[in-house]
């Protein structure tokens, strides 16, 4: 396999120096369970057929069933999915979920099909891999360019294959098919809690916490939105046009309410209102935003968007991932060296998948949670688990990535190991000699 899956396992390599695992489990989280490679034969609207490469890839369900999103995206490779199957695999260990990692994805460019064609592409897709996903097997979600629409129509397609309902196939669906409540907002509330715990950890008043966020998706709009509600200062936010920023604080609802209107932020008059009057509102590049010296940065992006080369240029006194991947490796090194601690990807971006566990739990039982009940039930989860990293990073003295691997290693090694290793064998073989 080549680069990006290298570089995922490489981070393993320092954490295998923390936790005592056996070679067994060494050996096994090197190499995904089952990688399976799809043709997806679509009909496009001008009567041609047109063939797409699809993948899904189950890396360890030594924990549960494996669970994880499809991306549409023409980037989609086996190494890419292979990478986010691992990913999916420690984040579900490291938020304490009954999963195993998996990754679907199809190298498309979604943008360029007709709605019926994209509605023809996930069906395709879902008969394609039918075989190796359900309820007690493998469980994706939406990811890059796929939402609750496309996971209702593959859920439908699903249940249509298997001649009943199965709506526990895929989380993220619709509310009004099966999907939970408080699942859109879940990635932004659980990093929210995480943060939240950071702050009282490092004695932090949000009042007096200036924050930038790069990204206002998903993902990024309910973060800022959660935390200004929580007193924090937002004084910057980007999306991939430009960034807007305030030292009096950003009013998030209405940038939201000018990025419906206008699609980007730049076009943005943050101050045309009576209320900005006094405003200081500016624009700036997307890399300017990354550099500025605020309280805590937050990565709600994309991959790879601090490296080695503007490591050294960050002065936000820490950083909150949520995007998948924001930081590498070789800038996390250098943060760290230089005393700047980030809230890594795998805890501060579980809420979707935490939510997402509910959701495939409510399928089952055929009963629905109110919103607060899903939002309380993040939350014990969210602050339980972050407790525990920033406690083990304390106790260990490593960074809170590192915590946040061991913690999972922990976990998943713990499941290895009661399902027989060569130590268990070898003792085995050992007490039956003794015997005869
Ligand atoms: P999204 O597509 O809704 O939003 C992405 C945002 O990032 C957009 O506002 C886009 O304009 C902006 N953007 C893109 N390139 C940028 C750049 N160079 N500078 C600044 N902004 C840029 O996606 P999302 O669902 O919010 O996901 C964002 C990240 O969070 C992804 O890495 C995703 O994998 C991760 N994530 C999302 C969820 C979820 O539930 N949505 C869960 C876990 C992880």
């Amino acid at each position: 396999m080549s680069n990006i899956f290298d570089d995922a396992r490489s981070r393993l390599h320092e954490v295998f120096e923390n936790v005592a695992v056996t070679d067994d489990v060494r050996e096994r989280l090197m190499h995904p369970k089952l990688a399976l490679a799809v043709s997806v034969p679509v009909r496009m609207d001008d009567g041609r057929l047109r063939v797409f490469q699809g993948y899904r890839v189950q890396y360890d369900d030594t924990r549960g069933p494996t669970k994880g999103g499809i991306r549409f995206h023409p980037d989609v490779s086996l190494d890419e999915v292979t990478s986010l199957s691992f990913w999916m695999t420690i984040k579900c260990a490291v938020a304490g979920l009954p999963y195993g990692g998996a990754k679907g994805g199809v190298a498309v460019n979604p943008k360029e099909l007709s709605r019926l064609e994209l509605e023809r592409l996930s069906r395709a897709y879902i008969r394609a891999i039918a075989d190796v996903i359900g309820p007690e097997r493998d469980i994706p979600a939406p990811d890059v360019y796929t939402n609750a629409t496309i996971m209702g129509w593959m859920a439908e397609e699903y249940s249509q294959i298997r001649r009943r309902q199965v709506p526990a196939v895929i989380t993220g669906k619709p509310v009004h098919l099966n999907g939970s409540l408080g699942r859109e907002a879940a990635t932004g509330r659980g990093a929210l809690f995480v943060l939240q715990q950071w702050a009282q950890r490092q004695e932090l008043v949000p009042t007096e916490t200036t924050v930038a966020v790069q990204g206002f998706g998903n993902a990024g709009y309910h973060f800022a939105r959660l935390a200004q509600e929580a007193g924090y200062r937002i004084v910057a936010i980007s999306d991939s046009k430009g960034a807007i920023h305030s030292e009096e604080g950003i009013d998030v609802e209405q940038t939201m309410h000018h990025k419906r209107t206008h699609r980007e932020l730049r076009a943005m008059l943050y101050c045309d209102a009576s209320v900005c009057d006094e405003a200081q509102q500016d624009t700036l590049s997307n890399n300017e935003l990354l550099e500025l010296p605020v309280d805590v940065l937050v990565l709600a992006a994309m991959e790879n968007q601090i490296t080695a080369e503007n490591a050294g240029r960050i002065r936000a006194t820490q950083i909150l991932e949520i995007a998948n991947g924001p930081t590498n490796a070789e800038a996390d090194s250098l943060l760290e060296n230089r005393g700047v601690p980030v809230l890594p990807d795998v805890l501060a971006n579980a809420g979707g998948v935490i939510v997402s566990y509910f959701e495939w739990v409510q399928n089952r039982a055929g009963f629905y949670w109110e919103e607060a009940e899903v939002n309380a039930r993040l939350q014990t989860i969210a602050e339980r688990e972050a407790k525990a990293i920033f406690e083990l990073a304390d106790e260990r003295q490593v960074s809170l990535r590192t915590a946040a691997y061991i913690q999972a290693l922990q976990r998943i090694a713990g499941a290895i190991r009661e399902r027989g290793t060569q130590e268990y064998f070898t003792e085995h073989d050992v007490a039956k000699a003794a015997d005869h």
